[in-house]
């Protein structure tokens, strides 16, 4: 079984901030998807600009102090799970015209979390898809919180990675980002940064000790901080730049050494 992310940085225009589909990205990495082997395959694809923008305008997740806020943020889960459902749609559309058996799962569904962690999920429809052959495709999402502070979450698509990862014991998990993997700081503000090839504990970040070598920060250190627990307990995760053609292609079929690996330190 592979678990396949990918990163709302790729699928979408991720800096628009209104709902915007990278097009050109999604079809390409469909028409690989498609041309390469498989046995089962589960899809979890990120937000991006179909997403961020409402959850942070509605500041879902964040404490509710007064009857109003509540409203607001109703409102606001509403037009956000909307919205990321239509993304999925867009994905799992674009998946079938490429020949893939996509089967749209929408987490606000069957998933609850308990102070932003996954709380409650049962998988057996998922492992029943997988069974008929189906591609299950799964996204970041908003969810209902059993925090009464909180009542709403988001649910990142790394979390998602993160659970199935444990509860399924995939044989692979690969991450498809903007970037090449990670590196010992953020490329995009630092042209001299530098790929790490394997990370292998959390030790090897920067702490605010600055005992650490790798200096991650935003989208990407929650990543790693969801793989890194994968890793511990054995599930090797890879993050590659599936901007790029052909690799995702490329590691779905095996191919080792593209982007970063994240394993245990055994
Ligand atoms: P996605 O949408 O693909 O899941 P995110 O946008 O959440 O990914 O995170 C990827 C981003 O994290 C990169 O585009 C990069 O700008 C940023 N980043 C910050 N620090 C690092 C680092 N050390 N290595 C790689 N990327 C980093």
């Amino acid at each position: 079984m592979i678990i396949l992310k990918l990163g709302g940085s790729v699928i979408t225009r991720k800096d628009s901030a209104t709902p915007l589909l990278d097009h050109e990205n999604l079809s390409r990495i469909a028409k690989e998807i498609s041309d390469s082997s498989y046995d089962e395959l589960i899809i979890v694809h990120g937000a991006g600009s179909f997403g961020h923008p409402y959850a942070k305008e509605y500041s879902i997740g964040e404490k509710i102090e007064t009857e109003e806020e509540l409203q607001k943020k109703k409102l606001g889960f509403c037009i956000t799970q909307n919205s990321v459902k239509n993304l999925n749609s867009l994905v799992c559309e674009n998946l079938r015209e490429h020949g893939i058996l996509a089967v749209s799962i929408q987490p606000s569904s069957f998933v609850v979390t308990k102070n932003k962690r996954i709380y409650h999920a049962n998988l057996d429809l998922i492992k029943k898809y997988l069974d008929l052959g189906f591609v299950p495709v799964l996204y970041g999402d908003t969810v209902l919180d059993l925090d009464e502070s909180i009542k709403m979450a988001i649910l990142s698509g790394d979390q998602i990675i993160n659970y199935l990862g444990e509860k399924l014991k995939p044989n692979r998990v690969i991450l498809g980002s903007d970037v090449d993997g990670i590196y010992d700081k953020n490329p995009k503000k630092y042209p001299d940064a530098e790929l790490v090839q394997v990370v292998t504990s959390s030790e090897d970040l920067e702490s605010t000790e600055g005992t650490g070598t790798v200096d991650v920060t935003g989208g990407m250190g929650g990543k790693l901080k969801e793989l890194l627990s994968l890793a511990e307990i054995g599930i090797e995760s890879q993050i590659l730049n599936a901007g790029h053609d052909n690799l995702v292609k490329k590691a779905i079929n095996g191919e080792k050494g593209i982007g970063t690996l994240i394993k245990s330190k055994k």
